[in-house]
């Protein structure tokens, strides 16, 4: 009887593969990097080949590390990159173009003009979701227009539009199978995460066949079989979940009100919101966490671009330190900010100001400031729109977030989530296993397959540290109004 899960984790910058035993423990892990194409300003793609072949060396990885047989595996797991696109020829199985990352804002000017033809409630009100270049509709429509001959190849059925869940999934099965899961489904502003269909209304805005689109399955059950041809053995795929969404999972946030954040190049927040899809007065999206059976979860998103980023930057442009985790150090140094705040939008602001024009602020520069200060500052400002994002979430929705589970790279730093606790007045919890996302995939990929129950995956969320607010209301109050005036200050730099 197999035992193990493969989690397949396929993310923007790397492709990763995980094997977890019979009581959800990694045992072993492959990642393989892979190159980001930049042929434009603001254009960034991936060659789906390439992710194909990165992804199945990974598994060959750690089937070899790991000294399993392939037939030692129960089911496989996949998470990944949500709403990059990929469109390719079904007889053939070649893409049509690179897959369009999420990151690409060539459809810009498109979403611009959806926006002012007045169509922004119709999608937010199918989708969930706000016009933006971000997810896929725009980007097969970007394709379908510009690439010789696909509209055409389009309209006469040859043509298959996925995801990477899909077009890993495809791959997988030999090009047997073309199906997307939910999650990822919802982030393509093309399916109604009401009615759980593909919308008519939308796809013909987006002149979008609907012969192109995979089937929508659940996040876990049975959803397709490898073919014996690629990895030498039929093993089912028994999970699939975006990867935010695999994190709220992983995070064993399964009950309304239960939230999380990651704390990567970008801070990604998901509350689940059970039954509920909330309708945002702040632009956060409304997305589906998952469906299991016959019952769907929903959650409600907000993305900061740039959370531990802007570590990233102070440590390689402005080389005031050599590690991201020695930032912790040198900003122990400073007692306080010293009256700095950094507002680190260097790539414009995401939710919940959207503001595209928005520039990198520091303010409250005297000839005191120190490199300690400047870097309290960057870490607080990781806070700060961590903290603007729950304000959000807690004036939309009717759940009050008690606790904040977190994970990713910065989650390592306590400074951070001291701060944030002090700043949000909710507790922070941080798990033992961070690899949040590979794990949430991995239990819907164990319960699919049955080698696992509820009950035996609630019971494996365990806690490493908690964080409770120790510093006065009042000082956090006064922060966070001073925070708020900096925010206002850099909307609308670059108009
Ligand atoms: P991603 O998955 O987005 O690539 P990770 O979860 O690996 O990101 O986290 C890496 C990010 O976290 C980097 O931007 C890095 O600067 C930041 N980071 C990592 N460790 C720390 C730390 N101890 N303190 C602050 N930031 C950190």
């Amino acid at each position: 009887m197999p035992k193990h899960i493969l989690s397949l984790d396929q993310g923007t910058t790397s492709s990763r593969s995980i094997l977890f035993d019979c009581n959800a423990v990694a045992i072993s892990r492959e990642q393989k990097e892979f190159k980001q194409g930049f042929p434009q300003h603001g254009w960034v793609e991936h060659d789906p080949e390439i992710i194909w072949k990165s992804q199945l060396e990974t598994i060959h990885g750690v089937i070899k590390s790991s000294g399993i047989s392939v037939r030692d595996i129960a089911a496989i797991g996949i998470t990944n990159q949500r709403e990059t696109t990929v469109v390719w020829n079904r007889k053939t199985g070649k893409p049509v173009y690179n897959a369009i990352v999420w990151q690409d804002r060539r459809t810009a000017g498109f979403c611009k003009e959806l926006i002012a033809s007045g169509h922004e409630e119709l999608v937010q009100h199918k989708t969930g979701l706000v016009i933006d270049a971000y997810f896929s509709a725009t980007k097969i429509h970007w394709i379908s227009n510009n690439v010789d001959g696909a509209k055409d190849q389009a309209k006469n059925g040859e043509l298959a539009f996925g995801t990477i869940d899909s077009w890993l999934v495809w791959k997988l099965t030999n090009g047997k199978t073309h199906i997307t899961d939910v999650s990822n489904a919802s982030r393509t502003m093309l399916y109604n995460i009401e009615t759980l269909e593909w919308d008519d209304e939308l796809l013909t805005l987006f002149e979008i066949p609907g012969s192109m689109l995979p089937t929508v399955v659940d996040s876990s059950g049975n959803l397709a079989v490898t073919d014996e041809s690629v990895l030498g053995a039929k093993i089912p795929i028994t999970g699939i979940a975006g990867d935010q969404q695999a994190a709220l999972f992983g995070q064993l946030c399964l009950n309304p009100g239960m939230a999380k954040t990651t704390y990567g190049t970008g801070c990604f927040l998901m509350l689940n919101t059970g039954k509920t899809i909330v309708k945002s007065n702040h632009k956060l999206l409304s997305t589906i966490g998952w469906k299991i059976g016959d019952e769907v979860t929903y959650a409600v998103e907000g993305s900061v671009f740039v959370g531990g980023a802007v570590i990233q930057w102070l440590r390689d442009e402005m080389n005031f330190f050599v590690e991201a985790a020695d930032s912790e150090v040198l900003a122990e140094a400073a007692d306080d900010n010293g009256g700095v705040y950094f507002v680190p939008a260097l790539t414009g602001l995401g939710a919940p100001y959207w503001d595209a024009d928005a520039r990198g602020s520091i303010f409250g520069i005297t000839r005191g400031t120190t490199k300690a200060h400047l870097t309290r500052a960057a870490l607080e400002s990781i806070c700060f729109q961590v903290n603007d994002v729950l304000k959000c979430m807690d004036q939309d929705t009717d759940f009050p977030i008690s606790t904040l589970r977190v994970d990713g790279g910065a989650a390592g730093n306590q400074l951070l989530l001291q701060f944030q606790t002090d700043v949000s007045r909710i507790k922070v919890h941080k798990p033992v296993t961070l690899e949040t996302t590979s794990l949430g995939v991995a239990f819907l990929a164990g319960l699919g397959v049955r080698l696992w129950d509820m009950e035996f995956v609630t019971n494996s969320w365990e806690m490493d540290e908690e964080f409770t607010p120790v510093m006065i209301i009042e000082e956090a109050n006064r922060l966070v109004a001073k925070w708020d005036e900096a925010v206002k200050r850099t909307i609308g730099w670059q108009e």
